[in-house]
């Protein structure tokens, strides 16, 4: 595939962090009051979590991905950043799975808000890469756009800090180049650093992208980048670019879904499909809920909660007596018509960043890349036998 030609604002980047300051960031930001989170291994994967420490992070750890495969390995050097994305998104900060929205406290007392805009927690994202930041900005489509905004995801989104990290190196999985939302960061973050590795000393390159990451970068050791340092930053997200081998052909998909909608290939699918609901639940944008009341035992005390859902789940489409997609088949193309399709009438895009996420945490192994490129085929096949047969419609 073709690199992606790189914004010009790399060229803007002239400050180098050496790697023996990279604490100090940290360091600012929780003097800022930040709750930094930012990747860390737990369980056998790069997870988002609490951090304090840059020896927090996954120095000399990479991950290697396939469909419905992940395991994690050694690097040959200690980058902090040489992973790829793991199986959380930073969707569980601003749209929490579970969260109490009010809660009453004895029966004919008034409900109160569980979470008050200024009690929602001051988050500083450390290490999120550029399909993150999209994947981010759709969500903020979603509850930010519209007649109704999301108070709870507002309040939250509003605080947060975000230190953007380039990407080095692109999984089995990831498509980002060809959905435009990656390898390189572009917009959206405070402060973006890119790692580079390579001898004699491994540094950072860090732009500049608010006013509040410049008052923090005032804060922390660092120095003008030279050329050569500025070329090897370019290289490292050229790399990445490169290697990307997977794609989805997005021009006319919205189109394609809609007239495809009885492909018999969708039940091809479906055999292999189980509705776990991974993919939704892994995926960075999907944003779907359902909402739960519950008591205590003595029932004087009340909550109204909303938890993740998924459009796989039988009872996420449940209405009025039964569900409207009761088959598999029905599911799984909903999730992929709408996820590259209606999305498009909603918010005049696709709502993929190509992560790869749901495809290396699909226990089977279902890769929507490879889907959409079988239902074009199946749709092909179908129009060819129609040509060769005027009679095949014919029931
Ligand atoms: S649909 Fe899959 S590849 Fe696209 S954003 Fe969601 S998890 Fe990532
Ligand atoms: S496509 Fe894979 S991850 Fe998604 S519901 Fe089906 S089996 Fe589960």
């Amino acid at each position: 595939m073709e690199a992606l030609p790189l914004d010009e604002k790399i060229n803007d980047l002239k400050v180098v962090l050496k790697v023996e300051d990279f604490q100090q960031l940290l360091d600012a930001l929780i003097r800022r009051d930040y709750q930094v989170v930012g990747p860390t291994l737990k369980e056998g994967a790069v997870v988002y979590d609490s951090l304090t420490r840059v020896s927090q992070l996954p120095a000399g750890w990479t991950d290697e991905q396939q469909a419905g495969h992940y395991s994690l390995k050694k690097r040959s050097d200690q980058a902090y950043f040489g992973y790829g994305v793991g199986p959380q998104s930073w969707k569980k900060f601003l749209f929490p799975p579970r969260i109490t929205l009010w809660k009453q406290k004895s029966p004919g007392e008034a409900p109160e808000p569980a979470e008050l805009p200024q009690d929602a927690p001051r988050y500083a994202f450390l290490g999120v890469r550029a399909c993150e930041l999209k994947a981010i900005t759709l969500q903020d489509q979603v509850f930010l756009t519209g007649p109704f905004i999301d108070p709870i995801y507002q309040a939250r989104r509003e605080k947060v800090f975000i230190v953007a990290v380039n990407c080095g190196q692109a999984g089995a999985n990831c498509f980002c180049a060809s959905v435009g939302s990656g390898p390189q960061v572009t917009q959206g973050y405070d402060l973006a650093l890119t790692e580079v590795t390579a001898a004699p000393e491994a540094y950072f390159l860090v732009e500049v992208g608010s006013q509040a990451g410049q008052t923090l970068l005032n804060e922390v050791t660092h120095r003008p980048a030279t050329g050569k340092e500025v070329a090897e930053a370019r290289q490292v997200v050229e790399r990445a670019a490169s290697e990307m081998s997977k794609s989805l052909a997005t021009a006319d998909l919205k189109d394609f879904l809609y007239t495809n909608y009885e492909n018999p290939y969708w039940a091809e699918v479906a055999g292999r499909c189980l509705a776990c609901a991974n993919c939704t639940l892994v995926c960075p944008t999907c944003f779907c809920t359902s909402p739960e009341d519950v008591s205590d035992l003595t029932g004087q005390v009340t909550e109204h909660r909303r938890r993740w859902d998924s459009c796989f789940s039988l009872d996420f489409s449940y209405l009025h007596g039964g569900s409207v997609r009761p088959s598999r088949q029905s599911r799984y193309r909903q999730w992929l018509t709408h996820k590259l399709g209606t999305w498009q009438d909603q918010f005049g895009e696709i709502g993929c960043v190509g992560c790869g996420r749901c495809i290396t945490w699909c226990p089977v192994g279902i890769d929507l890349t490879t889907e959409i490129r079988a239902l074009r085929q199946a749709a092909a096949t179908l129009t060819a036998g129609t040509e060769t047969n005027p009679k095949s419609d014919e029931r």
